[in-house]
């Protein structure tokens, strides 16, 4: 392996708990390959935080790559693009792999994948123009978290942000989807990176990425030492690596010392945290005006034939993606999940769309349990130790089977960033993660009673 450049600042904070989980990135040699184009895609109205959007186009009609087929007048929200050419042939409802029901768009391709002819590079002469035009893109976080783009990047007047955290992370185990980007497509992150600079007159731009990834700091060094940096404003950082380390207010925290307390956003403390492969897909759509149609997902697991990364047009089915890998070595893998192993969603089969947030599909063969039966609690701690918010899982369990929702607000509970950490860590087996998530549910079905 080899050496972290000289020049690579490292943090010099860690995460409190987290867990040291075990790599697994089998597909970090894989270039990302393009899937054939389906024959049919959904696409979810519901592919980010905020406002689901709204169809604007019939059952019937052509539609073309790009063209944009689902909007909302909320800020909070991300229109919905085209992804294949061909015939919208439903409109209707479906299960996504987060378990949420929302509105789909069934489009049957045409094989053409002809593009929208009024894609056109977005005309900018201001910073109006520049979040206008980002909203327009569709763009969203693209590291699982699915936070309209745009929303990001608008600061409130009151607030200055000096800083840009560049989050190449990738904490979770198996996936390698930015690990490729910072390899393959360097440019472009190089690109987004000072059109981000112009744009914001950021002070300060850290590109922050876990010491396991070696390779990609030399890849990286063009970019902080790029001739339009006169203010050596770009600087590469280093990190511990730990799960989950690339969660925004951690990295806040590990990167600049500043903690972004509860209820407040990352610029209430002067910063703004961007996924790597968020940055070069804007900068491609500010070069060619193609909104966020596809996206690229690791795909991996024992039971898939050929893991791979593979780019997708959005909508595309898990099945068809898992097809094109050679499909599964067994009819009856134990469990197929959308995104990674630790934040990811269990699917039952594999017939869901994939979505703007997805960035791997794994699949496990019998056998590879990594759930130990469940047992009575030991009251060993370890749960609240592994915790990075210094939550307790334990006494929230506790507390949800009581329905005890004044308990489970006063430890904090709905601040839970479902991470996993507890339930990785707990050798009673408890699966502390779905219940942190059912008690989030009962004190908001509670506060809408209120
Ligand atoms: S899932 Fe929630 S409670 Fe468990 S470790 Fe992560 S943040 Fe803490
Ligand atoms: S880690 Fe598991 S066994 Fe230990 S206190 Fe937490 S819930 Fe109980």
């Amino acid at each position: 392996m080899k050496q972290i450049p000289h020049d690579v600042f490292r943090a010099v904070r860690r995460i409190h708990g987290g867990v040291p989980v075990p790599h697994q990135k089998n597909t970090a040699g894989c270039e990302i390959t393009r899937i054939p184009t389906p024959t049919q895609v959904m696409l979810s109205m519901r592919q980010h935080i905020g406002a689901p959007c709204a169809p604007i186009v019939k059952v019937g009609e052509r539609v073309t790559v790009g063209q944009k087929i689902a909007d909302t007048d909320a800020f909070v929200s991300a229109p919905i693009h085209a992804s294949v050419s061909g015939t919208v042939t439903a409109i209707g409802e479906h299960l996504l792999p987060n378990s949420i029901r929302a509105g789909v768009i069934t489009i049957e391709s045409d094989g053409l994948m002809t593009l929208c002819p009024e894609i056109a590079p977005p005309i900018v002469q201001n910073t109006a123009d520049f979040l206008k035009a980002v909203r327009e893109s569709g763009l969203v976080g693209l590291g699982g978290a699915g936070f309209p783009t745009h929303v990001k990047l608008t600061v409130p007047p009151e607030k200055h942000v000096d800083t840009l955290i560049i989050n190449a992370a990738e904490c979770e185990p198996y996936i390698t989807v930015d690990y490729r980007e910072c390899l393959d497509q360097s440019r472009d992150l190089l690109r987004g990176v000072y059109l981000l600079l112009e744009q914001f007159n950021f002070k300060r731009i850290i590109i922050a990425v876990e010491d396991n990834k070696t390779d990609v700091f030399y890849h990286l060094q063009k970019i902080a030492q790029d001739v339009r940096d006169r203010t050596h404003a770009v600087q590469l950082m280093t990190l511990k690596s730990r799960y989950p380390q690339g969660a925004e207010k951690l990295m806040i925290w590990a990167a600049l010392g500043r903690k972004v307390p509860v209820g407040a956003l990352p610029a209430d403390t002067g910063c703004m945290v961007l996924n790597v492969t968020t940055v070069s897909t804007l900068y491609r759509y500010f070069k060619t005006g193609k909104p966020l149609v596809s996206r690229s997902l690791t795909v991996d697991g024992s039971a898939v034939a050929e893991p791979k990364n593979v780019r997708a047009p959005i909508g595309t089915s898990v099945r068809d993606i898992l097809d094109f890998c050679g499909g599964l070595t067994t009819e009856e893998p134990y469990k197929i999940i959308a995104g990674g192993p630790m934040m990811g969603f269990a699917l039952p089969h594999a017939d869901f769309p994939t979505l703007k947030q997805n960035n791997a599909i794994l699949a496990f063969a019998q056998g590879e349990k990594f759930v130990k039966p469940e047992r009575n609690c030991l009251h060993c701690g370890r749960c609240n130790r592994a915790c990075p918010l210094s939550l307790m899982p334990a006494k929230a369990e506790g507390a949800l089977q009581l329905g005890d929702i004044d308990t489970l607000r006063r430890i904090g509970t709905e601040t839970c960033m479902e991470c996993g950490c507890c339930a990785y860590t707990c050798p009673a087996g408890k699966p502390l993660v779905q219940h942190m998530r059912l008690a989030k549910e009962h004190i908001q079905k509670e506060a809408t009673k209120a």
